[in-house]
């Protein structure tokens, strides 16, 4: 027996904070931090007596959401409360949807290992945020700034058979929030959560196995991380005849392990009923028509344009599309440079390497489009060699001045004039006589030793091409 015999089902259950200014049912504040206890009103901590009021932009940013993940918008949707007692949950109930949620039976397609694939979307609900218990010096206390905030829960149909696929699958819902602009998707604050599920099975079973679900996890190297250790510790114990507990374990990524945080309430557990104080929600076809229209190009379809229109390959596409603004950066650089193939060159091998190292957003990039562009402008005129224009691209980077301003005052350009590049050639064939021999006697490989003396000798300044031609030339003899 071995791992191999086995195949793991996942299903992952995302929680996206929306980006409204207030609350899901009430008007305090919705920004992360804050003193504790600051964000909090009548509403979110459950007074008696206090009614909600449903936000309509968290509902028009929770359908947007479903209509990119390619679901089906309810028009009528329902709001149940979820009874369980938590310290952090004011009200004795969360506000969620149940059985008539706002967008279902959609699906998600993204790219791995060459290819793309697509992941059902069983249902995303409308519910508010629980509060935040902090357990210190002995004592717990609670923090309910974060209750009531609006959240999105997308409930992935357990599509996916590995660590990658699940991590990639989140990748790209996080993207599709991000190009949306309804969550920040960062998941060390916490306004985005991934729950991942995992069970195994024997190869070839119809059957899944019981499930185990693993929260806490705040990286999606670390979705990766988990769910790997948590279907090598699913296999061992069926290996040895144990049984797998329906259950909620933690992830430790300190000691890359996951242990039991509870057992698996069921949804009779929670005596699901629809909120007595809040009316079902009810959307209309023009509003939903309205809001289709309004829908950015999304991360996929940009990736496959930029295929098709710039012939970028798949893989560079969909880097470039990580994010909205990279994807824009690019599409300035290709079109003011008229070489889309260069703009992803450089874009992918310098600048995201540099910004990379010096921790900067594509927005904050010291290097602008437009100058990018006419880097590669000059190199495509000849003006300046590529070896060169790393150069100026690295003083671009560290000054944010122009390539023109650069080159200029560096005295940089490019030597093209041929009688020029001639009489140096004549130099470095004249110095090394003995090798000329030997080339011209049949060792062509030296023919690199002679562009090597004479980029050298024109202090890296002469243009490649030329210099090839001429040595060609000069060392037939
Ligand atoms: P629960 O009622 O326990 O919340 P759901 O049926 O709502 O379970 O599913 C929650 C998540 O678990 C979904 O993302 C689903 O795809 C996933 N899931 C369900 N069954 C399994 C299974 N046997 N193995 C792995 N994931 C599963
Ligand atoms: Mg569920």
């Amino acid at each position: 027996m071995s791992y191999n015999d086995w195949e793991a089902v996942i299903g992952l259950e995302i929680h996206a904070q929306l980006l409204t200014a207030s609350k899901i049912f009430s008007s305090d504040s919705a920004h992360f931090g804050g003193a504790d206890n600051e964000h909090t009103h009548p509403v979110s901590l459950g007074m008696p007596g206090t009614l909600p009021v449903l936000n309509e932009l968290a509902v028009e940013y929770s359908a947007k959401t479903g209509l990119a993940l390619n679901c089906k918008i309810r028009k009528k949707s329902v709001f149940a409360r979820k009874n369980y007692f938590y310290p952090d949950l004011p009200k004795g109930y969360q506000i969620s949807q149940y059985d008539e949620p706002l967008c279902e039976a959609g699906f998600v397609d993204y790219f791995l290992d060459g290819e793309i694939r697509r992941v059902g979307i069983t249902r995303a609900h409308m519910e508010e945020d629980a509060g935040k218990s902090v357990h210190q010096g002995g004592f717990t206390l609670i923090n309910l700034n974060r209750a009531g905030v609006p959240l999105l829960e997308i409930v992935s149909e357990p599509d996916m058979k590995t660590p990658q696929e699940a991590a990639e699958y989140a990748r790209t819902v996080r993207k599709i929030l991000r190009y949306l602009n309804v969550c920040d998707g960062n998941l060390e604050e916490g306004s985005m959560r991934c729950d991942c599920n995992v069970s195994v099975r024997k190869k070839g079973e119809k059957k899944f196995g019981t499930k185990v679900e693993l929260k806490n996890i705040n990286s999606f190297r670390f979705v990766e991380k988990a769910i790997e250790y948590e279907i090598h510790r699913q296999i061992d114990c069926l290996e040895t005849g144990e049984k797998i507990q329906q259950e909620t374990r933690l992830y430790d990524p300190t000691k890359n392990r996951t242990v039991t945080m509870r057992l698996k309430e069921e949804a009779h557990d929670y005596r699901y009923f629809p909120d007595p104080d809040l009316l079902p929600l009810v959307v209309d076809d023009a509003w939903l028509a309205k809001l289709k229209s309004s829908l950015p190009e999304l991360p996929l379809a940009r990736a496959q344009r930029f295929q098709t229109e710039y012939q970028v390959p798949a893989y560079d596409s969909f880097v470039l599309t990580t994010e909205k603004a990279q994807a824009d950066f690019f599409e300035e650089v290709a079109h003011l440079s008229k070489n889309p193939k260069a703009a992803s060159n450089w874009i992918m091998t310098d600048l995201l390497r540099d910004l990379n190292d010096a921790k900067l957003e594509i927005e904050k990039s010291p290097v602008a489009a437009a100058d990018l562009a006419q880097l590669i402008l000059l190199i495509d005129s000849k003006e300046i060699s590529g070896k060169m224009a790393k150069d100026v691209f690295a003083e671009m980077f560290k000054t944010s001045k122009g390539p023109q301003e650069i080159v200029k005052s560096k005295g940089m350009s490019q030597i093209t004039d041929s009688s020029a590049i001639e009489k140096l050639v004549d130099e470095v064939l004249a110095a090394n006589a003995n090798s000329v021999n030997d080339y011209r006697a049949g060792k062509t490989k030296l023919f690199g030793f002679f562009v090597g003396q004479v980029m050298k000798a024109s202090k890296g300044q002469a243009n490649p091409e030329s210099v090839n031609q001429i040595l060609q030339a000069k060392l037939k003899g």
